[in-house]
C-alpha cells in the first residue's frame, strides 16, 4: 500500500505541477543601465499575473528583470499561503538567497503575496535577510519601500484594499511565449470557505473596471497575442457598476462575450468558477462563441454533502452535479471539466470520502489538482474543527483520489483517439525540438510534429496516441479532414 501511495503521489506531482507547484522566474531584459530585478513567483496564476503588475511597478523605478538571482540588486518572492509545504518551500529558498546576500552586501530581499499578508512584520522577525515585506494590494508602494530599504530601514506594506484593482497599470509581461496571456478581472474573495485563508491574505473581493479588460485583451491581440485567460477567485462573482450610472451591471458572461468579440481569432479562458455562481448564462454564452473555450474548472472540494457544508462551500452534492449536468446539456460531453478536492478534511468518515471518489466516477473529469488537508491558522476550520485525520489516512485518501482521477483521465484521453482537435501551438515541446505543444479547447496539451507550422498558429491535429496527462497527434489539412469524416 505505502509504495501505492508514493508512486502516485509521485505522478501528481509530475502532472499536476502546472496549477500549484510551478515556480516562475523572471526572465533577463536585454538592458544594461538599469538596476537588477529577480521576480521569482510561487502558487497559482493569480500570483504570476500579480508579479507582471511588480514588474510594471518596478519598471517605472528604475529596474529591469533578471533570471540571475545571485547577482540581482533586488530579490522579490511572490508567495503562496494556500497550504503550508508552500510556505515552507518558501523559508528553503530564503536560506539559499541568504547565501547570495551574504555574498553580495547590498541585495535587497522582498516577500511579496499571500504570505507575507499572513505573517505581515512577525515575517520579518522570523526570517533576518527579509528587507520588505508587501501584501498583494500594497505593490504600488514598492517603489518607497525599497527606497526606504536603502537605507537600512525593514520596509513593511501589507494595508488590504477595498478597491485597488491595478486596472491602470499595463502588466510586463514575465516568462511569455508571447501567445498566451493572463489578465487579472478581479482580486479577492467574499466567499469564505472555512478551510481557506485567501480571504484573509487577499482580502475582500472587487471587480476590475471592463472597459480596462477589454483594452488590455486588444492590447495583446494587436500585440500577437492569441490567448487571454480572464482571472479571478470566483469569476462567476465578478461585476462592475458603472460610477455614473450604478444601475447598469456588467456580469461576468457579459464581459466574456466582449472579450470573445475582440476577434474570433483570440481565445479566450478563464478561471475558476464557483459552483454557487455558474450560471446558464455563461454556459450559453460560451456555447455562442466559437473561441470561448470549451473548458471549465470547477472546483469541488468534497463528494459529501455534511463535509461540504462545514467547508461553508454553501451548495450541496446534489447542486453541484445538477451544474455538472447543465454543463454537459448545454456544452455537450466534449466540454472539459477540471476539479479540485481536498482528501482528509476535518471529521471526514471513510464513507464521506468515498462520496468524494463516486462523484469522480460520476462526473468523469478531465483532470484535477488534489490536495490532503493543511489546516491554516487564523481560518474558521482552524479555529472550529479539529485537524482530526491522522497524516497517513490524509495521504492514503489522497492517492486513492488521484488513482481514480488518473484513470478516468486517461480514458477521457482515449476517447480522443480518431478525432481532431484545433490546437493553438504555444511553442516547441519541452521533450523533442523536433515537436511543437500547444492545447486544444478543452486545455488538453498536445504534441505533434513541427512540419512548416509556426508557434501562434491554429493547427487541426489528428489525434493518434494519448496518456493521462497529454495528447499526441499529427496535424492533418483541410482535404485530410474531408476524408475523414
Ligand atoms: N477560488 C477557488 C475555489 O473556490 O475553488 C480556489 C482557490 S485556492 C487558491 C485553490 C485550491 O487550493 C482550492 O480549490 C482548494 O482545493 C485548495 N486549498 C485551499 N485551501 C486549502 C487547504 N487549507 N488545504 C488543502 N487544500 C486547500
Ligand atoms: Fe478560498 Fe473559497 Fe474563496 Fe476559493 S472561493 S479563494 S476556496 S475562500
Amino acid at each position: 500500500m505505502e509504495n501505492r501511495i508514493a508512486e502516485t503521489l509521485k505522478i501528481l506531482t509530475e502532472t499536476d505541477k502546472e496549477a500549484c507547484e510551478t515556480v516562475h522566474v523572471s526572465e533577463n531584459e536585454p538592458i544594461t543601465n538599469k538596476k537588477r530585478l529577480f521576480i521569482e513567483s510561487y502558487g497559482c496564476q493569480m500570483n504570476f499575473a500579480d508579479s507582471e503588475i511588480v514588474a510594471s511597478v518596478m519598471r517605472e523605478a528604475g529596474f529591469a528583470t533578471t533570471s540571475d538571482a545571485e547577482n540581482a540588486d533586488l530579490v522579490f518572492l511572490n508567495t503562496c499561503a494556500i497550504r503550508d509545504n508552500a510556505e515552507q518551500r518558501v523559508r528553503t529558498r530564503l536560506k539559499q538567497l541568504n547565501v547570495y546576500k551574504k555574498k553580495k552586501p547590498g541585495m535587497l530581499i522582498g516577500v511579496l503575496g499571500c504570505m507575507a499578508e499572513r505573517l505581515k512584520a512577525k515575517l520579518l522577525e522570523e526570517e533576518k535577510m527579509v528587507d520588505i515585506v508587501t501584501g498583494p494590494d500594497a505593490y504600488r508602494d514598492l517603489p518607497r519601500l525599497v527606497e526606504e530599504a536603502e537605507t537600512g530601514q525593514k520596509g513593511v506594506n501589507v494595508f488590504l484594499s477595498r478597491e485597488e484593482t491595478y486596472a491602470d497599470i499595463s502588466p510586463v509581461r514575465l516568462n511569455s511565449n508571447g501567445i498566451t496571456a493572463l489578465i487579472s478581472i478581479m482580486r479577492g474573495c467574499d466567499n469564505m470557505c472555512s478551510f481557506c485563508v485567501v480571504p484573509y491574505t487577499r482580502g475582500r473581493e472587487r471587480s476590475r473596471d471592463p472597459q480596462s479588460i477589454i483594452k488590455e485583451a486588444q492590447d495583446l491581440f494587436n500585440d500577437g497575442y492569441k490567448e487571454v485567460t480572464l482571472l479571478g477567485q470566483n469569476v462567476d462573482s465578478y461585476k462592475y457598476a458603472d460610477p455614473n450610472n450604478k444601475s447598469e451591471i456588467f456580469s461576468f458572461a457579459k464581459l466574456l462575450e466582449q472579450v470573445a468579440l475582440i476577434s474570433p481569432e483570440l481565445r479566450v479562458r478563464f478561471s475558476t468558477s464557483h459552483p454557487k455562481d455558474i450560471t446558464d448564462e455563461v454556459l450559453y454564452t460560451i456555447k455562442k462563441y466559437d473561441n470561448i473555450c470549451k473548458y471549465i474548472h470547477l472546483p469541488a472540494q468534497s463528494g459529501n454533502s455534511r463535509v461540504l457544508e462545514i467547508m461553508n462551500r454553501t451548495y450541496t452534492r446534489e447542486w453541484y452535479l445538477e451544474r455538472i449536468d447543465s454543463i454537459r446539456r448545454i456544452l455537450g460531453d466534449e466540454c472539459g471539466i477540471s476539479h479540485d478536492m481536498i482528501a482528509g478534511f476535518c471529521t471526514e468518515t471513510e464513507e464521506e470520502h468515498q462520496d468524494s471518489l463516486s462523484l469522480l466516477e460520476y462526473v468523469r473529469f478531465d483532470f484535477g489538482y488534489m490536495f490532503s488537508y493543511s489546516e491554516r491558522p487564523g481560518t474558521p476550520a482552524a479555529k472550529k474543527f479539529t485537524d482530526d485525520i491522522p497524516a497517513d489516512i490524509k495521504q492514503r485518501r489522497l492517492a486513492e483520489i488521484i488513482e481514480v482521477q488518473q484513470r478516468i483521465s486517461t480514458e477521457r484521453n482515449k476517447k480522443l483517439i480518431g478525432t481532431i482537435q484545433r490546437v493553438l501551438v504555444e511553442g516547441t515541446s519541452k521533450r523533442s525540438e523536433a515537436d511543437f505543444s500547444g492545447r486544444s479547447d478543452q486545455n488538453k496539451v498536445v504534441i505533434f510534429p513541427r512540419e512548416n507550422f509556426k508557434k501562434g498558429d491554429y493547427v487541426n491535429v489528428l489525434i493518434t496516441d494519448t496518456t493521462s496527462a497529454t495528447l499526441r497527434g499529427k496535424a492533418v489539412i483541410e482535404e485530410e479532414i474531408i476524408q475523414l469524416a
